[in-house]
This record gives structure tokens, C-alpha cells and sequence, in this order.
């Protein structure tokens, strides 16, 4: 089965009400393959979610960077899935290592979210990946499994999620993974689907890679057999973002 090739832009913490405009603006006005051949989600900030979705192409979609783990209700400083549904907002962001190392959400935790955006209709970017003393010490592969083992636990349907593989130690920091290994983790994290979610689940689920992509780089990570796409970070708040957006092709 053909996997629609997947470009996520992260945007974190970052802009101010004008800067978003220009991003848009750029995004708006770029050459890109069509909704056909490439899905391209940003992900702005909480606060400016309505106003990017009102000015955003109707071909590229909007994710959220979180969102609560159950009902809303009362959790200062949460946004609720309930929230984004009456946004229309159609993706959120779930299990970013930046979240798991600074506000300690564990893999359980993040399964727990992964399931309850699922039941609300939102579809979720899932992002593993290992720091580097897990690689170093050779674990990478039981780490990612066993986050992504977190998130199984509590789905039955991956029709809806796009797995993001994030070594936390190419995460803004300008290390990228090389291609294979990339491919390698990638194709592991297959395996896993595979055995553990079936055979359909592992041809049809997106693995998007994330870590320090580029418009120079993704070329040749985009050529991997079983990267599925990118979820970009600093780059996405760039003009290159579309010469990633491009690599689908
Ligand atoms: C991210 O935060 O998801 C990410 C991949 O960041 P960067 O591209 O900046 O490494």
C-alpha cells in the first residue's frame, strides 16, 4: 500500500503574531506537489491555531502541539481535545521528547493521550526516540519499541496516527541522523509494527523522521525506503521548509 508521503512543521514556542503571518504568507504563496503526493501540517503555537487556520492554504492542515490527556475540565493551562474539535483542529502533536524530559510525561502518559485525541476524532503525530546514552549504550531500538509499545497498548486503529521517530540527541541541535540510520530505525520500528499490530498496520502507518532536517539534508533521508516524511522543527520556520515540503518528489 502507498504511503502519502508526510511534512510536519513544529513550530514550538516560538513567534509573534506578525512573524506568523509571514510564515503563512511564505507557505501560501510556495510552488508544492500537490495534496496528492505530499500532506503537509504546521503547528503553530496554541494561541495562534485560529488565526493560521484562517489564513493557511486549504491543501496544508494545522496540528496542535498538545493537548490534555482526558475531558476537560479542571486543568489550568490545559487546552482540551473537546477544544480542538470545536476549532476544527484536525492533528495534535503527541509524546515530543521535549515535552517527556521537561514535563516529565511519561511513555504510559503519552499513550493515554495518543488514545484519548484518537476518541475524539483528532489524528496524532507520535513521536519516540531515544537520547543519546540510550544509543550510545545500545539500547535505541528497545527504547523506541517500548514507547511505541506505550502507545499500542491503548489503540486498536493506527489508521489515524503518524509515528514520528525524534532521536532526542538531533533534536535542534544540528546532528541529524545519517540516512541509514534513519532507514535502520525506521525499518526496526516497521518490524515492530508488524508483529505487534499486524502486517496491514505496518505497510500503511507513516514513520516520519525528526531531528535537525533540512533543506539540505532531506533529500537524501526523503530517499530512504521506509521514511515516510518529515516532522521538521527550526527549519520549519524557514523558507526552506518548502524545499522539504519538495523532497516528497
Ligand atoms: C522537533 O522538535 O520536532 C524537531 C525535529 O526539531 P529540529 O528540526 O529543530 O531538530
Amino acid at each position: 500500500m502507498g504511503r502519502k508521503f508526510f511534512v510536519g512543521g513544529n513550530w514550538k514556542c516560538n513567534g509573534t503574531g506578525e512573524e506568523v503571518k509571514k510564515i503563512v504568507t511564505t507557505l501560501n504563496e510556495a510552488e508544492v506537489p500537490s495534496e496528492d503526493v505530499v500532506e503537509v501540517v504546521v503547528s503553530p503555537p496554541f494561541v495562534f491555531l485560529p488565526l493560521v487556520k484562517s489564513l493557511l492554504r486549504s491543501d496544508f492542515h494545522v496540528a496542535a502541539q498538545n493537548c490534555w490527556v482526558r475531558k476537560g475540565g479542571a486543568f489550568t493551562g490545559e487546552i482540551s481535545a473537546e477544544m480542538l474539535v470545536n476549532l476544527s483542529i484536525p492533528w495534535v502533536i503527541h509524546g515530543h521528547s521535549e515535552r517527556r524530559a521537561l514535563l516529565s510525561e511519561s511513555s504510559e502518559f503519552v499513550g493515554d493521550k495518543v488514545a484519548y485525541a484518537l476518541s475524539q476524532g483528532i489524528k496524532v503525530i507520535a513521536c519516540v526516540g531515544e537520547t543519546l546514552e540510550q544509543r550510545e549504550s545500545g539500547s535505541t531500538v528497545a527504547v523506541v519499541a517500548a514507547q511505541t509499545k506505550a502507545i499500542a497498548d491503548k489503540v486498536s486503529n493506527w489508521d489515524n496516527i503518524v509515528l514520528a521517530y525524534e532521536p532526542v540527541w538531533a533534536i535542534g541541535t544540528g546532528k541529524v541522523a545519517s540516512p541509514a540510520q534513519a532507514q535502520e530505525v525506521h525499518c526496526e520500528l516497521r518490524k515492530w509494527l508488524h508483529k505487534n499490530a499486524g502486517a496491514e498496520v505496518a505497510a500503511s502507518t507513516r514513520i516520519i523522521y525528526g531531528g535537525s532536517v533540512n533543506g539540505a539534508n532531506c533529500k537524501e533521508l526523503a530517499a530512504q525506503p521506509d521514511v515516510d516524511g518529515f516532522l521538521v522543527g527550526g527549519a520549519s520556520l524557514k523558507p526552506e521548509f518548502i524545499d522539504i515540503i519538495k523532497s516528497a518528489t
